[in-house]
């Protein structure tokens, strides 16, 4: 859909975009054209799209041979986007946040233009839940592109960054401007792509590295409390790590193999 599409699409249909929502709509063809072909989609794939919104993907994505679902949070868009016989696909017209029982692991590829207000938690239930994906393919605005980026010992180093490094290849495919949107963010964009590497992904994992960073300012052996203190010794001995280091200091696969050395304790004594 280009910008005079989506103009009058939502004209048409009435819809006020909901900002509470984050709903800046994709209106760049070429932008659109360039996320499905990130995606690198096969024949038969099971397609998560987070936040269609008016279907700016979603009208593309229905036209390969996937099977696609999509969870839309505005309950009146995924009623339109339901009766419109362009979009093939199943419609969860739910928070994603509380979406349960998906069929999560299935899913071979995860789209999303994602709305930025809920972004890193969305993510974080994606890499916790759609464990067996192969390829992300994410519109982030710039300054959440800053914290995916980051490097340690950097402010927006985080559970993010670390993330998106153990996930694999992470690749930022093009900027994209406000004017590519209806309505205009203030902020710039980028189109972001992870490609899953051979590490394994877990929620474990994902809520290990994020109680890491719950006390980002204190040491990190404070965050870890809760696991067994003589697999986290071994592991900080192994990894060279000084007691006093926090985690902003530790360089991705450093929080991997702690979380392994940890996991594979034989008496843990927390929830992990
Ligand atoms: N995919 C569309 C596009 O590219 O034009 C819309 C993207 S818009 C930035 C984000 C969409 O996510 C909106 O349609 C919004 O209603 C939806 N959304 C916001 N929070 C959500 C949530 N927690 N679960 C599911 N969808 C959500």
């Amino acid at each position: 859909m280009n910008r005079e599409a989506t103009v009058t699409y939502i004209k048409q249909h009435g819809i006020l975009p909901e900002s509470k929502f984050g709903q800046n709509f994709l209106c760049d063809e070429a932008v659109i054209a360039s996320i499905i072909d990130t995606a690198g989609i096969k024949q038969g794939d099971r397609v998560l799209e987070i936040g269609p919104g008016i279907g700016a993907l979603t009208r593309e994505l229905s036209k390969l041979d996937v099977s696609l679902v999509c969870v839309e949070i505005d309950k009146r868009l995924a009623g339109l986007l339901r009766d419109d016989p362009e979009i093939d696909a199943e419609v969860i017209d739910q928070d994603y946040l509380k979406l349960k029982d998906y069929g999560a692991e299935t899913f071979d590829v995860v789209i999303s233009n994602l709305p930025y207000y809920v972004m890193t938690d969305i993510m974080k239930k994606i890499f916790a839940e759609c464990v067996n994906a192969r390829k992300m393919v994410y519109m982030v605005e710039e300054d959440a592109l800053d914290r995916i980026i980051a490097s340690s010992r950097t402010k927006q180093y985080g559970p993010l960054s670390v993330l998106c490094s153990i996930y694999g290849d992470l690749e930022v495919v093009t900027r994209v401007p406000g004017t590519s949107f209806v309505p205009a963010p203030r902020t710039t964009s980028a189109v972001i792509s992870l490609e899953h590497g051979s590490n394994l992904y877990c929620r474990d994992l994902v809520v290990f590295v994020d109680r890491c960073f719950a006390m980002r300012r204190k040491k990190l052996k404070a965050s870890l409390k809760c696991y067994d203190a003589q697999a986290i010794d071994r592991a900080y001995e192994e990894l060279d790590l000084n007691e006093n280091v926090r985690a902003e200091e530790l360089e991705p696969e450093a929080f991997l193999k702690l979380y392994n050395d940890i996991i594979n304790a034989k008496s843990q004594r927390g929830i992990l």
